[in-house]
C-alpha cells in the first residue's frame, strides 16, 4: 500500500525551510518528494490543499514512560527526597501489568502530540516493548539498573536477546546514575554494551550536587567519571541532563558517539538549573530533546520542550540570537532518532523511513505561514493540539483523534486501577 500526501508543506532535509509539493510514502519509507506525483490504484491520497505541514517524527529521547501512574505524588520536593521518599515507594509496588498500562497511557499522549519514538529507562522493560510494538512505535529501551547485583546485566542481557529481532525496537543498557551506580558496576555494563555493540543510556548531572558526589567518592570532575567509566568508549551514550558540565569540560562530550538528552521542564520542575545549551551547540555536542518521566514534567509534550529550549536560554544567555528554531527542531528530531540507535529516520527525505507528523496550519496562529518561516512559526507560535496525523515507518498510529491500537479505552481504564491501588 502506497499512500500520497500530496499539497504538502514539508520541513526539508536542514530543518531550514519548507518545500511544497507531494510526498509518496511506499511501505516503511519515503520514495518520492516533488510535484505531481502520479499515483496508481494502490495508493492512498490525501490531498491536504497546502494547509498541512509534514514535519519529521518528534523523538522523546529521555523518559521514564508508565510514570504517568505517579504523575502529581510528591510535587515540589527537592530531587533526592522525591526520590527517597515518594516515588521510589510506590514504585516498589509496580507489578508488569502496571507497567504495560502506564507506558500504553504515555503513548497514547505521545501518539497523539506527534512523537513517533522514545528512549525509556525503567523496570519490567519486556512490557514496555511489548505496549511499544502493540502501538507501533519506535524506541530505545533500558532496564534502570541501581546497585552492583550480577544478576542487573545477565537481565539486561536477556533484555537484548528478547528484542533483538524487532526493527522498531533498539535495547541499551541503564545504568541509573553515577550517584546510584559505582563506577566498577559502570564498567562492567560498558564492557557489555561494547561487546553487544548496543548504547548507554544514564542520567548524567542532573543535580549540582552530583559534582560534589564525584569529587569526594572518586577525585573525579564528571567528565574524569566519563572516561573512567568507559561511557566515553561505547558505541552511544546517551546522558540524561548534563546541567552540571563546564565549559572547558565540554569538549570530552562533543564527540559523536556522545548524545545528551536536555529536559528542560523537568530542570526547572526539580530545581535542578538550566543545562548549558548555547555552548553545548557551539562546542557541536549532538543534543536531543526529552521529557522526563510524567511525575517531573507534567507532560509528555515534545513541543513544549522545543519551545522551552528555544526561549529558555535566550533569555539566561541574554542573546535572542542562541538555540535558533531549526536548531531545536533538529534536536527534536533527527538528533532524538540517533540517541535512540535509528540511521535513515528523522527527515523528510527520499528513502528515508517514513516517520512523519502532519500538522494543521488552518488555524487562526499560522495566519502569514510562508516556506521560509514554517520551522519559526512551528518551534514559537505551533504546539501539540496541532497535531492531526502521526506516522511511524509508513504507518498511521493516530489519526484525527484515532489510534491504530485496537481499545484505547481500556487502557485509561486499567491505568486507573494500576493507580488506585499503587497510591491506596
Ligand atoms: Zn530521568
Amino acid at each position: 500500500m502506497k499512500c500520497l500526501l500530496k499539497n504538502v508543506y514539508y520541513v526539508d532535509g536542514f530543518m531550514d525551510e519548507a518545500g511544497k509539493g507531494d510526498i509518496l510514502i511506499d511501505g516503511d519509507s519515503i520514495s518520492e518528494i516533488g510535484d505531481h506525483i502520479g499515483t496508481s490504484e494502490d495508493t492512498d491520497v490525501i490531498d491536504c490543499n497546502f494547509n498541512k505541514a509534514i514535519i519529521p517524527g518528534l523523538v522523546n529521547a529521555h523518559t521514564h514512560a508508565a510514570m504517568t501512574l505517579l504523575r502529581g505524588l510528591g510535587e515540589e520536593k527537592p530531587l533526592k527526597e522525591w526520590l527517597e521518599e515518594r516515588i521510589w515507594p510506590v514504585e516498589a509496588k509496580l507489578t508488569p501489568q502496571d507497567i504495560y498500562w502506564g507506558t500504553a497511557l504515555a503513548l497514547m499522549e505521545m501518539a497523539s502530540m506527534g512523537v513517533t519514538g522514545f528512549a525509556d529507562m525503567y523496570f519490567e522493560m519486556e512490557e514496555v516493548g511489548e505496549a511499544a510494538l502493540k502501538f507501533g512505535v519506535r524506541c530505545a529501551l533500558s532496564k534502570g539498573i541501581i546497585g552492583t547485583k550480577e544478576s542487573d546485566i545477565e537481565k539486561a542481557l536477556r533484555l537484548f536477546e528478547y528484542f533483538k529481532d524487532q526493527k522498531l525496537v533498539n535495547v541499551q543498557v541503564g545504568p541509573h546514575a553515577p550517584y546510584t551506580v559505582p563506577i566498577d558496576m559502570y564498567k562492567k555494563l560498558c564492557h557489555m554494551a561494547k561487546e553487544k555493540n548496543i548504547g548507554v543510556h544514564t542520567h548524567f548531572m542532573e543535580a549540582a550536587w552530583e559534582r560534589d558526589y564525584l569529587k569526594e567518592k572518586y577525585d573525579m570532575v564528571p567528565v574524569e567519571f566519563l572516561e573512567n567509566s568507559g561511557l566515553l568508549s561505547v558505541p552511544l551514550a546517551l546522558l540524561a541532563h548534563c546541567v552540571w558540565i563546564e565549559k572547558d569540560e565540554m569538549e570530552k562530550v562533543a564527540v559523536p558517539s556522545v548524545k545528551v538528552a536536555h529536559n528542560p521542564s523537568s530542570n526547572l520542575k526539580l530545581g535542578s538549573g538550566i543545562a548549558p545549551l548555547k555552548d553545548y551547540l557551539k562546542k557541536g555536542v549532538s543534543v536531543c530533546l526529552g521529557t522526563d518521566g510524567a511525575a517531573s514534567n507534567n507532560r509528555l509534550d515534545v513541543w513544549e520542550e522545543m519551545r522551552l529550549a528555544a526561549l529558555l536560554h535566550k533569555g539566561n544567555e541574554l542573546d535572542p540570537t542562541c538555540c535558533k528554531s531549526k536548531e531545536v527542531l533538529k534536536m527534536a528530531t533527527f538528533n532524538g532518532a540517533r540517541a535512540l540507535g535509528f540511521d535513515k529516520v528523522g527527515r523528510i527525505q527520499k528513502s528515508w523511513k517514513a516517520d512523519l507528523v502532519v500538522v494543521d496550519l488552518d488555524k487562526p496562529h499560522y495566519v502569514g505561514v510562508e516556506p521560509s518561516n514554517l520551522v519559526q512559526y512551528l518551534v514559537y507560535a505551533g504546539s501539540s493540539s496541532d497535531v492531526v496525523g502521526t506516522m511511524v515507518n509508513g504507518r498511521w498510529i493516530y489519526y484525527y483523534g484515532s489510534y491504530s491500537y485496537k481499545d484505547v479505552e481500556e487502557i485509561k481504564r486499567e491505568a486507573k486501577k494500576s493507580r488506585e491501588r499503587i497510591c491506596s
